[in-house]
This record gives C-alpha cells, structure tokens and sequence, in this order.
C-alpha cells in the first residue's frame, strides 16, 4: 500500500493505491478558482495554498482509503519537475511523515506518474509507447517494462497544453482553456487555415510556437480589418491542426518501435477530438489503446503511488536528503 503526494503546480492531492493498481482513495483539491483571476498560476499563492491544504487532504486519503499509516508500505512524491515552491511542499510533508514513522520514501517524476494513469484503469503491458501531452510536456516516450524510460520525441517549444491556453488566451476564453478550445471546437468548422509543424521527414518531435503565432495574426489582421472571427471555426481550426500532428506522430513511433500499444497521458487527454481520433485511428491499425478517465488525466497522487510502487519495489528509495527538482529529466 502506497501513499502518493502530488503538489507539482496548482493541484494539491494525496491518494492510497494497492498494488500499484487499485486506487483506494484519491483526494484533490484544485486552486484553479484562485489563478483563474490572474488568466495563469501564479507560483507563490499556490505555495501558500499547498502549505494550507498538504495536512489535511493527506489525513482524508487515509481516511477515505480506510487504511491507518502503519499499513503503508512507502510514501511516493512527486520530486518534478514542476514549481519548485509548489513541490518542495508535498516533499516537505512526504519528508517529515517518512522521518516521524520510518516509512520508505520513494521520489516520482512527474511524467512517470501521469504514465501510470493508465496503470489504473488496466495493467499495463510492455512494451508501450507513450503519448504525453499535458500543460508542460509533449513527449512520446518508449516503455520496455516498469520503471524503463526512453524518449523518442518531444517539443522543440511550447508543450500542447501551454499552446491551448496561450490560443484560448489570444480568443479571451478563461484559463486553462484547453476545455473552452475543446467545447467550442466541437461546434465549429475547421475552416482556417493553419499550418502544421511536422518538421524533418522522421522526426518524432513537436513544435507548437509556429501554429501559435499564425493564430495571432490571423485574429490581429481580422481586427485591423474590422471583421469578425468565427470563434468555434477558429477552436476547430487550430485543434485540428494540434491533433493532425499528434496522431500521426504517435502512430509514426508506435510502427517505428514495433510495439501494439500506445498509451495516453497527460491533461490535454481529456480533449475529446483527440480521443476519439486516436480510438479511430488505433481500432483501424489494429492498435491497442489506453487512455485515462478524466479525473485521472489532470494532475492527481493516485498516478504517482502507483508509479512510485514501481520504484519501491525496485528498492528505490530516496534519502531524507530528497529535494525537488524543478527540471527532473524522465530519461
Ligand atoms: P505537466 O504535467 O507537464 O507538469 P500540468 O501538470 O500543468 O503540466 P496537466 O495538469 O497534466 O498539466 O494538464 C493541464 C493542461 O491540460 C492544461 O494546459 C489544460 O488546458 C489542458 N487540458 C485540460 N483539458 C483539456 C481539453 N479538454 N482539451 C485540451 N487541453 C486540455
Ligand atoms: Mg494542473
Ligand atoms: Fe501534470
């Protein structure tokens, strides 16, 4: 039984996982009503939030779990990378309740855990490729077995997330505003024009900046003009352009490796067209494919305790010396 801690940037949440795969609680409280005010999240108000919530919301895992911390066979953090402030809370707390119990202290890439989503919902199978796409990372990532990372591509700028909220920001839709883009796209045409960065002939790597600024002019020089944007056309137009490449590129590594599995992860999961283009995709090329409900696509513990699982029964644990890492490497 494993306790995760997840604080990386703006969710504070703790969870208890059996055996790597059954989820026996998974508590999150989300401060995204705090940031939405400032259109981003803003680093030192989510420390202070972090700090006002860790003790509290690890208590109600434990509790909604039905297990008392002796049960606990290591305690599984997030290490990074994320907001140093944001993590170095969760490995604070992991810290000073492994110290006071004796508890095996386990450090989890962030990354790894969004992974081990999928791990939940069904055991996972190797060898796997690995789709991440979420507000920080765009990544396809190689698994030969558990705890084994290789990375066959990744963004040369921004992640697929950061470009959702930057388009939803030009559009003036809330932050985050992957769900606005998501939701308007579904009513819209993809009518514009926008390019797609598929970048040299093989390359498994993404590039988001360029689609980015064609959709700033394109509503610059619509406002010099005095015309209107078709907003829902616009979401559609930019999403497709966004999922075109991340298909193909997923489907690119998963024939390049050989492998019969992909698997999805990250927040940007959750966007709809994405999922039902890759189960289209995937059901066609005789491709099995994992994605994770919702609640377990956005930042939550539960994936870290069940990646964390993984280290610890590797016996690889952390030192009490354990500090966050902003910019943990995954491979
Ligand atoms: P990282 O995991 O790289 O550290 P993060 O933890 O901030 O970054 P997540 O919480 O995994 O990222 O995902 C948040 C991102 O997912 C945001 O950019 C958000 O806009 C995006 N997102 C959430 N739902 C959707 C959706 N339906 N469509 C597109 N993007 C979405
Ligand atoms: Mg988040
Ligand atoms: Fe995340």
């Amino acid at each position: 039984m494993v306790l995760g801690i997840e604080t990386s940037c703006d969710e504070t949440s703790a969870a208890v996982v059996k055996g790597g795969t059954r989820l026996l609680s998974n508590v999150i409280s989300s401060q995204m009503d705090v940031h939405r005010k400032f259109g981003g999240v803003v680093p030192e108000v989510a420390s202070r939030r972090h700090v006002e919530r860790i003790t509290l919301i690890m208590q109600k895992a434990l509790e909604q779990a039905g297990v008392s911390i002796k049960d606990l066979d290591a305690i599984a953090v997030t290490q990074g990378p994320g907001l140093v402030g944001a993590l170095l809370i969760g490995v604070s707390a992991a810290k000073a309740l492994s110290f006071a119990t004796g508890i095996p202290l386990v450090g989890v890439h962030h990354i790894a855990g969004h992974i081990y989503a999928n791990h939940l919902v069904k055991p996972l199978e190797f060898p796997l490729v690995a789709l991440v796409v979420s507000g920080g990372h765009t990544e396809l990532i190689y698994m030969e077995g558990h705890n084994r990372y290789e990375r066959l591509g990744r963004t040369r700028d921004d992640a697929a997330g950061e470009a959702f909220d930057k388009v939803a920001r030009l559009m003036n839709l809330p932050y985050p505003g992957g769900p606005h883009i998501d939701r308007l796209a579904a009513q819209g045409n993809p009518g514009y024009d926008l390019p797609r960065a598929w970048l040299e002939a093989d390359s498994l790597d993404f590039s988001f900046s360029g689609l980015k600024s064609a959709v700033m002019n394109l509503i610059h020089n619509a406002s010099q003009r005095n015309e209107a944007i078709r907003e829902a056309d616009l979401a559609a137009s930019f999403q497709e352009a966004v999922l075109d490449v991340l298909v193909e590129k997923s489907l690119r590594a998963v024939k390049r490796t050989g492998v019969k599995r992909l698997v999805l992860a990250g927040g940007v999961s959750a966007n709809s067209g994405l999922r039902v283009r890759l189960h289209q995709r995937c059901a066609q090329e005789q491709i099995e494919l994992l994605i994770p409900p919702l609640e377990l696509c956005t930042d939550n513990a539960a994936m870290i305790a069940s990646a964390g699982t993984y280290q610890y029964l590797d016996g690889n644990f952390a030192e009490l010396s354990l500090n966050a890492e902003p910019n943990l490497s995954l491979v």
